[in-house]
């Protein structure tokens, strides 16, 4: 049975995000305005002192834990204020949910604490993870990873402290070879060579970064360096998809609360009722349409909980975290989109947020794997097809 029943300190943590996002939208403009562009101190201040994104302070998300939900309940109502500040300001990247679903208890004290991205995507390929063209090989004298390649659109590579990087071991044994491994940024070889402009999340860095004969020690590497054929569901390397989706689609949630919030709102001052009793026959478009998007918003939120759940209960849940990022990033992306369109020139313009959500919200549709990646990933699993079968 399905429990998402919130602990006391997981309620409070989310009454004191909510001020956090108050904040976090006080600035956003500004920072969506000016890209790349470092907070300044007072802000970092303030928002250290409203903790900002306590649930990931809170939670350590990993499989057993039971800290997965509260961390993205929590991130979803911080990221109603602004879905990349909120990352900077707590030091949690992609990196630190992956760390967390698969690294070692040794592994996690050394790493825990650092900001940590992901970096997957390369020059050569981005839904295809199986052509990963970045080398790890192992230098038998020194017990050192020497890493080789490039990798681009790397979210936070250049705010981080750390990147987790997904290479080869052997390029001719293909998928079971790749391997992630926690690549500090101070490790010499390691270069940040460019950043992005970008449509939206313009508050986050994305970044391109070369490996040059870049070593690190042994202990780096992410599971196990053994080179062997999975049986079936997400397991080595992509088992820590497992927990970053989840963490994704809680963004796209926030961001399309954020916006239904406000539309409501303005909607409700130009007259607009919402009655949640009356029959769908006696609703004008308007209400029809609010109605419609909570509906998705909810029905979104549902499988990313499921999918969390799952995790915390140690229980395989690769259908589930892609069945709810699908969800979410398509009815979030819909959501805002409409919204806009709702608000009319209000919308459109900058004077309020709701335009740039509608950016924001759109790559949460496409990193950690696309729409239709996720929606290959479930029918896969639904249908009982492997990759060849169906791709
Ligand atoms: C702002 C931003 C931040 C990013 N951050 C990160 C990050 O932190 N780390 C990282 O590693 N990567 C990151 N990425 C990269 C992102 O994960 C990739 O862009 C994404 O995986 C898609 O890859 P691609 O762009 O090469 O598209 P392609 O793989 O070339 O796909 C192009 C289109 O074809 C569709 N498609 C591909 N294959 C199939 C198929 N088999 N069936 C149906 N449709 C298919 C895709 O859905 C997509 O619509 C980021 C990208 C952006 C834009």
């Amino acid at each position: 049975m399905i429990d998402f029943s919130i602990a006391p300190k997981t309620l409070k943590a989310i009454r004191q995000a909510h001020k956090t996002a108050d904040y976090l939208k006080s600035i956003a403009r500004y920072y969506d305005d000016h890209e790349h562009e470092e907070l300044k101190p007072d802000e970092v201040k303030t928002l250290k002192e409203l903790t900002v994104a306590p649930g990931l302070a809170l939670a350590e998300p990993g499989p057993g834990d039971g800290g997965m939900l509260s961390s993205i309940m929590l991130s979803e109502v911080s990221c109603m204020g602004d879905p990349m500040i909120t990352q900077s300001v707590a030091g949690f990247g992609l990196g630190n949910a992956a760390i967390g679903a698969v690294a070692t208890p040794e592994q996690k004290a050394r790493f825990g604490h650092l900001f940590c991205a992901m970096a997957i995507t390369e020059p050569g390929f981005g839904s295809d993870t199986s052509a990963v063209a970045t080398t790890a090989k192992l230098d038998p004298d020194t017990n050192e990873w020497i890493l080789n390649g490039e990798k681009i659109f790397v979210t936070s590579g250049k705010r981080c402290e750390a990147v987790v990087v997904w290479a080869t071991l052997d390029k001719s044994k293909g998928r079971p070879a790749i391997k992630s491994f926690v690549v500090e940024k101070t490790r010499p070889g390691c270069t940040l060579t460019k950043l992005e402009h970008k449509l939206g999340i313009r508050a986050s860095d994305t970044a391109s970064i070369v490996l040059e004969d870049c070593r690190i020690p042994f202990d780096n590497i992410l599971g196990s360096p053994e080179i062997k054929e999975a049986k079936g569901g997400q397991a080595g390397v992509l088992a820590t998809f497992d927990a970053t989706r989840p963490h994704v689609a809680s963004q796209a949630l926030g961001v399309a609360r954020a916006a239904i919030e406000f539309t409501k709102e303005k909607l409700e001052e130009a007259g607009y009722t919402f009655p949640y009793d009356k029959g769908i026959h006696s609703l004008n478009a308007v209400q029809k349409e609010m109605l419609d998007m909570e509906a998705n918003l909810e029905a979104a939120r549902l499988l990313v909980w499921q999918s969390a759940t799952m995790l915390d209960k140690a229980l395989r849940n690769s259908l589930e975290s892609s069945m709810g990022k699908a969800k979410a990033g398509s009815a979030c992306s819909r959501i805002c989109q409409r919204c806009v369109a709702l608000l009319g020139p209000l919308g459109y313009s900058r004077e309020t947020l709701a335009e740039k959500w509608m950016r924001d919200v759109k790559i949460n549709d496409i990193f950690e794997g696309t729409g239709q990646i996720q929606m290959l990933v479930v029918c896969r699993q639904v249908l009982g097809f492997n990759r060849t079968q169906l791709k």
